[in-house]
């Protein structure tokens, strides 16, 4: 018996050192992708995006710069921070949800900080699971989504439609 054991010990071994690093890089990557500043993924997920024709914003984007309250109703926040903030949001006068994310780069030198606003039109619990899982890079990549834009330095926000 010692003679077989001293054999199979060091697989047995080696077996458990993968499990444990195998574990190890899941918890990793999870932790990675849990945050805002992570690496971007070389393709985003693909997911069907559909125009929110009938409302307001779409036909006429500008109305978003009205105060955010008067134009939707807060339906679920997912991340707040000081200089970031998701949440869905719910068109008042159409019903449409939007997957909202706002961010607020910090500008040391003049106090004007750019600030990006992005709004992606939604239908189904599984886009809003994509979504939560992009990076505010990877949000990007979805299509149609509509952007209010305050760069540096200007005097208003850029509003536009994004589409692919
Ligand atoms: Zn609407």
């Amino acid at each position: 018996m010692a003679p077989c054991l001293l054999i199979l010990s060091p697989a047995v071994l080696l077996a458990g050192l993968k499990r444990v690093l195998a574990k190890l890089a899941d918890w990793l990557g999870l932790r990675r992708r849990g945050g805002v500043t992570q690496m971007p993924a070389p393709n985003p997920p693909a997911i069907e995006i559909k125009i929110p024709g009938q409302c307001i914003l779409w036909r006429q984007p500008d109305t978003v710069g009205r105060p955010i309250r008067e134009h939707f109703d807060l339906i679920d926040t997912y991340g707040e921070e000081s200089h970031w903030w998701r949440c869905l949001l719910k068109c008042r006068e159409c019903g449409q949800l939007y997957f909202f994310e706002f961010t607020e780069e910090i500008d040391r030198e003049d106090g004007d900080d750019p600030q990006y606003s992005t709004y992606i039109p939604v239908e189904t619990e599984d886009q809003i699971a994509q979504l939560k899982k992009a990076s505010t890079f990877e949000l990007l990549g979805f299509f149609p989504r509509l952007q209010k834009d305050f760069s540096k330095g200007a005097k208003t926000p850029t509003v536009r439609w994004v589409v692919r």
